[in-house]
């Protein structure tokens, strides 16, 4: 059988992942193969995991899938290439792209049509291309409703705080209104994005009461659990966006925040006795619904997380 060994040190780096895949397309379809062809459109996205999960699911499957990172900054582009890029990954027969910041929302008028999830959460981050159209889709907020199923699926979730209104907020808040959350009530440090968010998703749940609040001691005070959804945490934005006097040790505690795993939130929320969770899972599932849309395959989640653990902190 062909198979190409990627050694993990040389595709670590973007541009050598990109001159390999070309050189593995290239092999692959010189040898007969078709390999599924998906890519990530986006900025600043080197260091994105979503090649080493769709190219392992896929070779696990036993079959080839190449996923190119199509990076606005290594090609010295703006956000306005968007239309040309797309018109390319069509003609060299990709399957579909994910995209991400600042792609999100840019991308919609430029598709044919949009999953009803997408539409409501106002962003796009999987486009699959077939007969010429392309449709857009939203899986961060079944990635981050599966990953709360699986690891806090039996937690109290009739009244909830979130942090975070932008485009990571809009998915998650959808997410937990489609696990039956009640009363959710949202903190963002712009208060228009906040209330902006809590009118999108009353339309959506209008029997919920989804209220945006000006103070974060507010939202928590009477919650059973909370949702981050802001940047802060991350490496390039360190500390937490909830202060420590909040944190109850009968909350739960959710963060999206994937890089690093243990944020400070939830090094904090774990001091005090909260149960957490990490943002490795909505990561995981939303690549193995990217990669269901791509593929017409069902993804092995479990394997798909087990892998993003091996990979999660290179
Ligand atoms: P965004 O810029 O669209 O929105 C961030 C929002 O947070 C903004 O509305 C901003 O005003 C608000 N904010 C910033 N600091 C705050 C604070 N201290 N308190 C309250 N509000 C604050 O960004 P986004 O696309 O929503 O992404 C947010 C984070 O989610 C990023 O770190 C991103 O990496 C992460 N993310 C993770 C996953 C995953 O799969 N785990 C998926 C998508 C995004």
């Amino acid at each position: 059988m062909n198979t190409l060994a990627i050694e993990p040190g040389f595709a670590k780096s973007g541009l050598r992942h990109a001159v390999l895949c070309k050189v593995l397309t290239i092999w692959l379809l010189y040898e007969g193969h078709h390999p599924v062809l998906v890519g990530l459109i986006g900025k600043g996205i080197q260091r994105s995991k979503s090649p080493a999960m769709h190219e392992a699911e896929a070779r696990a499957q036993g079959f080839e899938c190449v996923y190119e990172l199509i990076d606005l900054d290594e090609r010295g582009v703006g956000i306005n290439a968007l239309p040309d890029l797309l018109v390319e990954v069509e003609q060299r027969g990709f399957a579909g792209v994910n995209v991400t910041y600042p792609c999100k929302q840019a991308v919609i008028p430029l598709l044919h049509a949009m999953s009803e999830e997408a539409r409501a959460i106002g962003a796009v981050n999987t486009v699959h291309f077939a007969n010429g159209r392309r449709t857009g889709y939203n899986t961060d907020a079944w990635g981050f409703a599966e990953s709360f199923r699986r690891e806090l699926g039996d937690a109290p979730l009739a009244r909830l705080a979130q942090v975070g209104a932008g485009g990571a907020g809009a998915a998650t808040g959808y997410a937990m209104l489609g696990l039956g959350a009640e009363t959710l009530k949202i903190f963002d440090v712009d208060f228009d994005r906040a209330s902006s968010l809590v009118r999108s998703l009353t339309q959506h749940f209008p029997d919920r009461s989804i209220l945006a609040v000006e103070e974060i001691a507010d939202a928590v005070s009477d919650a059973q659990g909370i949702v981050h959804a802001t940047p802060t945490g991350m490496a390039s934005h360190r500390g937490s966006a909830v202060p420590a006097n909040l944190l109850r040790a009968d909350l739960w505690v959710a963060d999206i925040v994937y890089f690093p795993l243990e944020t400070e939130l939830l090094r904090l929320a774990r001091v005090r006795g909260c149960r957490t969770l990490d943002g490795g899972g909505m990561a995981t599932f939303q690549a193995a619904k990217a990669f269901e849309i791509f593929t017409g395959r069902t993804a092995d989640g479990e394997r798909m997380r087990r892998h993003f653990m091996k990979i999660a902190q290179t």
